[in-house]
């Protein structure tokens, strides 16, 4: 065990004095144990949004929180911010769609079989009469590598149809995507430009299963993202529908992936679409606790982890119907908490530090998006968001893997710590899982918020990358999000404290600096930061 899990706090106020605030912290590995063992109890029902699992979460979180001495950081001075949930069902067959060729002629699509049709937007319902339809590549403007799929034509009042996914290669980060691949993505686009809906153009014929899965999913009840581009209505069309409207998916996938294609207009076409759904609305909260910046209050730096997990299903297989979330969140969120506590106990920030506990993470990021729409502290004197989901379980490693390697210089900020005591920052090594877009750092840095999302380091100092890779996968493999994810006595929580202690430094260092951290110049996220440069003279 490491010297510092076991200094007590006569020591830590000598290392306050003798060393200064930056060692002033004395995270506790039992501590940490104690309080996710407490919040993943079965009687938190898995913490689902909404439910009684909920209310007693966020009592534990203000309780903890009034218990040392924090301020209420939501809104008005409360502790909690309301996000409502809006909640989308198709009406069952209300759904209509039709295509008109160059010579008059109507061709009917039939829903859920040429087309899907989504209307997941504020009222939900859409009606759009004869709008001319756009062919747009990808359907991506990426001005900082030179990418343009639009160019000049303009879209307004038009239906664009665009291709899942992005050019391949190093232009667009090799072998991880960037968010230009997402359909959120190529909504916000096309909306921008006045786009009123979007279609997306599948690879699959009509009868491939690839098609009939996705178009099954699209009679779905579907959760609005809080912010999310409100096109009148979204949608899918198959390789057979796509070639009536004379688009040859195979020809267009050479030309698309080129950097040379332009958007054009299929020349005398037009859509009308119907589509109706019903709506209701689920109500949770994030909660947000904050220590007053003494000098430039306005500046915040925010500590996220969400609190919500997965709540209870009774048709989980086995006994256990308890999706305990004892690492997925319930370790992040006491980690948030015990961060405020250490830096609570540190002098007196310069800068204001943010501790929020974002709800319905597991819905899609959704507390964390509802915040970014209507943020409690404006997002562009937010100097960084540091979100922390599922901490590390394992002895000591020498990597810090991040998400998103490559973003911003926050992760240069982490390297320099991480030296200091003998330890490198990595990528996370699963290009494939997505990772970067799996937690609420994402939102952050969507809306051009500096974020960082540090990971499970691999490269054990005892037994090396191959023990801990193994180690990790196993874990993994056998407990996330299932009902298996439960507290254990036997969590060695060394790395979480390492990592946490980091991260702790980290918060410091940001909060008594001047400084602001920058996007690199290869990331997607530099240009929507850039639009608020003035606010950070
Ligand atoms: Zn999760």
């Amino acid at each position: 065990m490491f010297a510092r899990l076991i200094c007590g706090a006569a020591a830590s106020a000598l290392m306050l004095a003798a060393a200064g605030m930056a060692s002033a912290q004395d995270f506790s590995a039992l501590r940490l144990s104690d309080e996710i063992r407490t919040i993943s109890a079965d009687d938190f029902q898995g913490r689902y949004p909404g439910t009684d699992g909920e209310k007693k979460t966020l009592e534990w979180l203000q309780a903890r929180y009034e218990a040392v001495g924090l301020e209420p950081g939501g809104p008005d001075g409360q502790w909690l911010q309301v996000v409502d949930l809006k909640r989308y069902t198709p009406v069952a067959d209300a759904a209509r769609a039709s295509w008109t060729d160059a010579g008059g002629q109507v061709h009917v699509l039939t829903p859920g079989t040429d087309i899907t049709l989504r209307a997941v937007t504020n009222d939900g319902q859409a009606s759009i009469t004869g709008a001319g339809l756009v062919f747009a590549g990808f359907g991506i403007h990426a001005p900082e590598r030179g990418w343009d799929d639009y160019g000049d034509l303009d879209v307004t009042g038009k239906i664009v149809i665009v291709m899942g996914g992005e050019p391949d290669g190093d232009l667009f980060n090799g072998q991880y995507t960037t968010n230009y691949q997402s359909g959120a993505y190529k909504a916000d686009e096309a909306k921008r430009r006045g786009a009123v809906g979007v279609i997306t153009l599948s690879k699959a014929a009509a009868a491939e299963p690839a098609w009939t899965r996705s178009a099954q999913g699209a009679g779905r009840t579907r959760t609005l993202t809080p912010g999310a581009a409100d096109t009148e209505f979204s949608g899918a069309i198959n390789a057979d529908t796509a070639r009536a409207l004379g688009l040859d998916v195979a020809a267009l996938a050479g030309r698309i992936g080129t950097g040379d294609f332009r958007a054009f207009e299929l020349p005398g076409l037009t859509m009308s679409v119907q589509v109706s759904e019903t709506t209701e609305t689920l109500r949770t909260h994030n909660l947000l606790a904050k220590i007053t910046g003494t000098t430039r209050p306005n500046e915040t730096i925010i500590y996220s982890a969400h609190w919500d997990h997965v709540g209870v299903n009774e048709r989980a297989a086995g006994e256990d119907k308890i999706f305990n979330g004892a690492w997925d969140n319930a370790s992040g969120t006491v980690g948030v908490v015990e961060m405020a506590r250490q830096l609570k106990a540190a002098a007196a920030p310069e800068r204001t530090f943010v501790f929020a506990h974002m709800a319905a993470e597991e819905m899609g990021l959704l507390g964390a998006y509802a915040y970014v729409a209507d943020p409690v502290y404006p997002l562009a004197t937010t100097v960084a968001d540091i979100n922390i989901d599922m901490l590390p379980l394992s002895g000591p490693t020498r990597d810090v893997p991040i998400f998103g390697k490559g973003q911003n210089s926050l992760e240069d900020d982490l390297q320099a710590l991480a030296e200091k005591e003998g330890r490198y920052v990595s990528d996370d090594g699963q290009p494939e899982q997505g990772f970067y877009y799996r937690s609420d750092h994402f939102p952050f840095a969507r809306a051009g918020v500096p974020a960082l999302m540090p990971w499970h380091g691999v490269d054990w100092v005892e037994g090396g990358r191959e023990a801990g890779l193994a180690a990790w996968q196993a874990k993994f493999g056998a407990d996330y999000h299932r009902p298996s994810d439960e507290w254990s006595a036997d969590w060695d929580l060394t790395s979480a404290v390492e990592n946490l202690t980091l991260l702790y430094r980290l918060g410091l260092d940001l909060a008594n600096g001047e400084r602001w951290p920058t996007w690199k110049p290869t990331s997607e996220f530099g240009q929507v930061r850039a639009a608020s440069d003035a606010a950070r003279q």
